[in-house]
């Protein structure tokens, strides 16, 4: 039934209701693949898995809709194990037979991580190329050949312009995260790459998310693909208990400390929106001796590897991580997803939260919401197709962070901008009592002012919310 399909010019979605119930051993995979598998403790193949590996064994172009966490990688991973096994050809130096692209490092680490597993004994050589690290050991590495090569595309390209690497023997090429890629500008190195790769080949493309840019992509780099899809944007977001707490910018970190007085919530994924923020959150964090560290692209790979392990091995409980830098990692039990802020594309949201219900578990995530973000919740809310439960601010209304969150660093928008002055009078340690402090007032009657804003309907609020902007603009 799948080979009929698959010789069907036009992508064709198959649905999971078209296979009967599998397991591992009925997808007639090396056996050498079957027994790691079952030293793994992978016994049922995860839907794209069902879906991917029969029609990839078939020599198909595979379109995966699918993200991280539902078993993508070994949905690719495995075929291209069992294609190569079957037709064992001596190393040709400075080539691979099959290559894997990851928009990052850590995506790339993680994928050879599971290549090496489950192709243990299989005498197949796997290596890694990306960024930020010395090139001349990758130079080396692959001057001999190699099997399989995960790169990331920008290191890789450098190495095929050094002519350190040819493309001309890769048999099977994957792109993972393709939307990934295109949204960091890698598009130009993947044409590049790809224009270098023999045409006849076998194409995977994987992507959470399918805009135009990515449907363009697969029509020029896949021969009538095999379209296979799961957990669609709401599947992710249905799995994951979610709430958001409405908070002022500058209470947010004080709402973190007071969450992480919960002892459920034992391994912590952050998210800030920017590179900065991260390294803002663990300053304060350390003030307050709660073990964290941040991920980002500025930190060194040894320190992004630190990081994660000690997290993994629960030795931080909190990983503080931008969007990009959490592409990809591979982490179990996490037990909140809390957002620190709130993106500003959809998608990312889901990605984030995507985190904390792994491989079919369920799981938390917070997400704290300032004035600015409400647009942002309200797309969020348009894209997963659920109303997100508002939880109250265990801070209460009135609050006001301590001095010492303050005076940690310099927080964003109005904190110690002058705009808020009860921040500024703080961080020089004003002697007032807070509640006679008459920033302190200012700030409760902002808050007031919201919360009686919060229950008016929309066309007020905006109005209410003009009349508050000419009032700031005009000084009164
Ligand atoms: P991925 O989407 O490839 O990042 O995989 C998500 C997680 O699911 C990883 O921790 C895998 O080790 C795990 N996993 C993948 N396939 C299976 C399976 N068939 N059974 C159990 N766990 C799996």
């Amino acid at each position: 039934m799948i080979g009929a399909f698959s010789r069907v010019p036009v992508p064709i979605t198959l649905c999971l209701e078209m296979y009967p119930v599998t397991e591992f051993s009925d997808l007639k995979l090396n056996p050498a693949l079957l027994k790691n598998l079952t030293k793994e403790g992978y016994t049922t193949p995860t839907p794209i898995q069902l879906q991917s590996i029969p029609v990839l064994m078939e020599g198909n172009d595979l379109l995966g809709i699918a993200q991280t966490g539902t078993g993508k990688t070994a949905a690719f991973s495995l075929p291209i194990l069992h294609r190569l096994a079957s037709s064992y050809k001596p190393l040709a130096p400075r080539a691979c037979r099959a290559l894997v692209l990851s928009p990052t490092r850590e995506l790339a680490g993680q994928i050879l991580e599971s290549l090496r597993t489950y192709g243990r004994n299989l005498k197949l050589s796997s290596d890694v190329i990306y960024g930020g690290v010395p090139i001349n050991r990758q130079i080396r590495a692959v001057a001999q050949g190699v099997d399989i090569l995960v790169a990331t595309p920008g290191r890789l390209l450098d190495l095929v312009n050094q002519r350190a690497l040819f493309l001309d023997k890769v048999e099977v090429l994957v792109l993972d995260e393709a939307d990934q890629m295109l949204d960091m500008g890698f598009i130009h190195d993947i044409r590049q790459l790809v224009a270098q790769i023999p045409k006849a080949r076998q194409t995977m493309l994987f992507s959470a998310t399918m805009p135009k840019a990515i449907a363009e992509l697969a029509a020029s780099f896949l021969k009538n693909p095999v379209r296979v899809e799961v957990t669609p944007v709401a599947t992710t977001a249905e799995r994951v208990e979610q709430t958001v707490i409405h908070v002022e910018t500058s209470h947010k970190q004080s709402l973190l400390h007071e969450l992480l007085n919960d002892p459920t919530i034992d391994r912590a994924l952050v998210f800030t929106r920017t590179k900065h923020g991260a390294d803002r959150v663990v300053r304060r964090l350390d003030l307050h001796k709660v073990p964290s560290a941040a991920i980002h692209g500025n930190k060194s790979q040894p320190q992004r590897e630190r990081a994660l392990s000690d997290f993994k091995s629960g030795k931080i409980r909190i990983l503080v991580a931008t969007d990009i830098a959490a592409r990809g990692i591979d982490i179990d039990q996490v037990s909140h997803v809390i957002n620190f802020d709130l993106p500003n594309v959809p998608e990312s949201y889901v990605h984030r939260i995507g985190r904390t219900a792994r491989a079919g578990a369920s799981g938390f995530a917070i997400s704290f919401c300032d004035r600015e973000e409400r647009a942002y919740l309200r797309d969020i809310e348009k894209v997963t197709r659920q109303k997100i439960t508002v939880a109250d601010n265990p801070l209460g209304v009135g609050f006001v962070p301590p001095p010492e969150l303050i005076a940690a660093g310099k927080p964003h928008n109005h904190e110690n901008s002058g705009k808020r002055p009860h921040a500024h009078n703080q961080a020089r340690g004003s002697a007032k009592p807070h509640s006679a402090h008459p920033a302190k007032r200012r700030e409760e009657s902002d808050v007031k002012r919201w919360v009686s804003d919060k229950l008016k309907p929309a066309g007020e609020q905006r109005a209410s919310q003009n009349r508050r902007g000419f009032a700031k603009r005009s000084g009164r």
